[in-house]
């Protein structure tokens, strides 16, 4: 059996590393001419984590991780408390994103990864799917998987109509930057005022990420180190101790990532009788609740799990899709949760609410796979 999955971020690489593990023969198409991922750190929770120690990779993943935690404070400085919850609701391990898809990509085998080979179309037949990509080659396949974040072709082809959204007015900026005097003598998350959200973790390499983010905000006209700059005045009560300031300063202009935040509308479906989504290409979502990846991850442990089960190909594919939608249609509502508290101890509440349902659910291939 033959997959191709298109896309080498953090869900094709997983679920390419799935589907060997489930028997498939796997090529990764990758449009960019190297893996690489926007320079910045990425937080994974512990059902990320559980997903890698099951596709044998878990090890090498926390040795390039610093186990970190999510508390967030106001604006003063004061710790927002979630009763209720215990410390491994909070707890999830940050690692660098680039050096994450270059383990993945080692994992699944350099051989199996096409570079600059972009997605073009796909012709589906009833035994078989064909993969044409824009380096003139065309593939045939038992399945497609479209991991091509939200901006997917495959998407755009299989559910016409679904193009990725603005999250209007919702921006973000962050970067990773070294520190190697160790200026930066703790981690600390700030819910701001304005819709704001942002502040700083400390690496396992000693450099620092930091983050700004911010709802309903103005178009940014200004340079990425001027508007984070800006920004900063609603996360630090009359400039509490200057650390985001001074972060923001000390990054060049050119290592500052902004973004304007897209979201991928609900689907009607993920799959057809041999083409299926996976990741942003999925489920894009905003990253106030900085789990995009994480949930993702299960997705390509689901489809390797379901795929790898013995079924047919439209079967299993079937059965990912009747599991995956009500499933997101809740990550929807607790998301929503999150972003359309009244105030930031809300905020910081549901934000635990949903931390602590994700890592304590079932694990996707847990699920029940009928
Ligand atoms: C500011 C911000 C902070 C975030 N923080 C977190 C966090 O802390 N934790 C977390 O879990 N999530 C976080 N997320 C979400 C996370 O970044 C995404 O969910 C995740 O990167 C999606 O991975 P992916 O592999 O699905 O897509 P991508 O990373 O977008 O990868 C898609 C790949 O497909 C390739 N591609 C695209 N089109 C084609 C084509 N036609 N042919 C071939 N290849 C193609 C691209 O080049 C790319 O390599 C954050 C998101 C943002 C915006």
């Amino acid at each position: 059996m033959r997959a191709v999955v298109i896309g080498a971020g953090i869900v094709g690489l997983t679920t390419g590393l799935a589907l060997r593990r489930a028997g498939f023969e796997v090529v990764i198409c990758e449009r960019a001419p190297e893996i690489r991922a926007a320079g910045a750190s990425l937080g994974l929770w512990a059902n990320a984590l559980a997903v890698f120690d099951d596709l044998g990779v878990g090890e090498q993943v926390r040795n390039i991780g610093a186990p970190t935690e999510m508390h967030f404070h106001d604006p003063a400085g004061s710790l927002l408390d979630t009763p209720g919850y215990g410390p491994e609701d909070h707890q999830y391990l940050l690692v660098h994103r680039a050096k994450l898809n270059d383990l993945l990509a080692d994992a699944v085998g350099r051989d199996n990864i096409r570079l600059s080979s972009g997605f073009t179309a796909y012709e589906e037949h009833a035994d078989h799917v064909t993969v044409h990509l824009s380096d003139a080659v065309s593939l045939d396949a038992d399945v497609l998987v479209g991991a091509d974040g939200a901006h997917s072709a495959v998407r755009a082809q299989l559910v016409p109509g679904a193009a990725a959204q603005k999250h209007a007015g919702h921006y973000s900026w962050r970067a990773v930057i070294p520190d190697a005097a160790g200026t930066v003598t703790e981690d600390r998350l700030i819910l701001g005022t304005n819709g704001s959200r942002g502040g700083y973790v400390r690496t396992h390499d000693g450099s620092v990420y930091w983050l700004v983010n911010q709802f309903n905000s103005p178009s940014p006209m200004g340079s990425s180190k001027q508007e984070a700059l800006e920004r900063i005045v609603h996360l630090e009560d009359g400039g509490r101790d200057g650390t985001m300031a001074r972060l923001i300063a000390a990054t060049p202009e050119e290592r500052v990532l902004h973004h304007q935040v897209m979201l991928v509308p609900p689907l009607p479906h993920w799959a057809s009788r041999r083409v299926v989504l996976a990741g942003d290409a999925a489920h894009a979502m905003s990253p106030h609740i900085t789990a995009g990846a994480t949930l993702g991850i299960e997705d390509a442990a689901l489809l390797g799990h379901l795929l790898g089960a013995g079924r047919d190909v439209p079967a299993a594919l079937a059965a990912y899709e009747t599991v995956q939608i009500p499933h997101y249609a809740h990550v929807a509502r607790l998301s929503a949760a999150v972003e359309h508290a009244p105030a930031p101890q809300e905020f910081a509440r549901h934000y635990v609410a949903f931390s602590h349902w994700m890592i304590t659910r079932q694990q996707p291939t847990m699920r029940p796979s009928h």
